[in-house]
């Protein structure tokens, strides 16, 4: 195995004060690192898309890993770290400076099969979740997603229906992709902690159901839940043809947003077709 420092030297040593702006917290715990680096299964000669590196803590398990890494971070200061790292596996590591949410990410992958790993920042892990999970074409270029969150918006993505975590990220996160809550990582193993408990969803994509355009369902969850106490026959007033969709399908207009299931939203994009 590559001999490397712990990375908490590595970032004394690079002065990588944790910037609160940037949403960085370090992990350092290397048996936990390899842990979330072998979730999605064997990496070895794999694409992996990591987004936000920081000091390299998952990158290197990843590296361990045997996976070819394309590593996107928006914070200069990190990039002597990364490439002391790079030079440890050579050939296996890419690193892109830039803001991942502006980057299109399959060109970066050069059109090939990728995995995405990320310990995300909390203020772009959503954004970067609806990019690779929204838009018609299925199934992505990403085989899977491991990514790490806030805890409640771990819990938002793989509720069922009558959950109180349950919305539009859940029917985003299910659709088309099994999503499950793959490890949850207590506050303390974070470098500064966070305030909040964090967890792990591991997300693969499915099969996308026929006759589905997933700007109509994005629509009907937007209106669906923009108003989620209200009955459907009130929240779905503005969706042309819904009520009517919703009557022939046997769903009682009556009904809140927050109990029907995520079949149940596809029918009705399925019946009112495409946008
Ligand atoms: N992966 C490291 C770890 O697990 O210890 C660092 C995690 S830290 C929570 C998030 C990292 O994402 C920081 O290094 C931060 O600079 C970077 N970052 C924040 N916003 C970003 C963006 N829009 N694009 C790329 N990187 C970003």
């Amino acid at each position: 195995m590559v001999d490397l420092p712990p990375i908490r030297d590595v970032i004394q040593r690079h002065g990588l004060s944790a910037s609160k702006a940037l949403g960085q917290n370090f992990l350092l715990d290397e048996q936990l690192l390899a842990r979330i680096a072998a979730l999605p299964g064997d990496l070895a000669g794999e694409k992996v898309l990591e987004v936000g590196p920081g000091p390299g803590g998952l990158t290197r398990a990843l590296l361990r890993a045997g996976a070819k890494v394309t590593a996107i971070e928006m914070d200069r200061r990190c990039l002597p770290a990364l490439a002391e790292l790079g030079e440890a596996f050579p050939g296996q590591l890419t690193v892109i400076e830039g803001d991942a949410l502006r980057l299109d990410h399959g060109a970066l992958m050069e059109g090939e099969p990728f995995h995405v790993l990320s310990n995300l920042p909390y203020n772009v892990g959503t954004a970067l979740f609806v990019k690779w999970l929204g838009g018609e074409a299925w199934p992505p270029q990403w085989r899977s997603l491991t990514l790490m969150f806030q805890r409640e918006v771990a819990d938002r993505i793989v509720a069922s229906a009558g959950a109180d975590a349950y919305g539009r990220l859940a029917v985003l996160g299910q659709w088309r992709s099994e999503a499950r809550l793959a490890m949850k990582v207590h506050r303390s193993a974070f470098t500064p902690p966070p305030k909040v408990m964090s967890a792990i969803v591991h997300v693969t994509p499915a099969a996308m159901p026929e006759g589905v355009s997933a700007r109509m369902l994005e629509r009907l969850t937007e209106a669906a839940f923009g108003q989620r106490r209200k009955m459907l026959r009130q929240s779905l007033k503005s969706v042309p043809g819904a009520l009517e969709a919703l009557a022939a399908l046997g769903i009682d207009e009556t009904r809140r947003a927050e109990t029907v299931s995520v079949a149940e939203f596809v029918s009705v994009a399925r019946a009112l077709g495409p946008v």
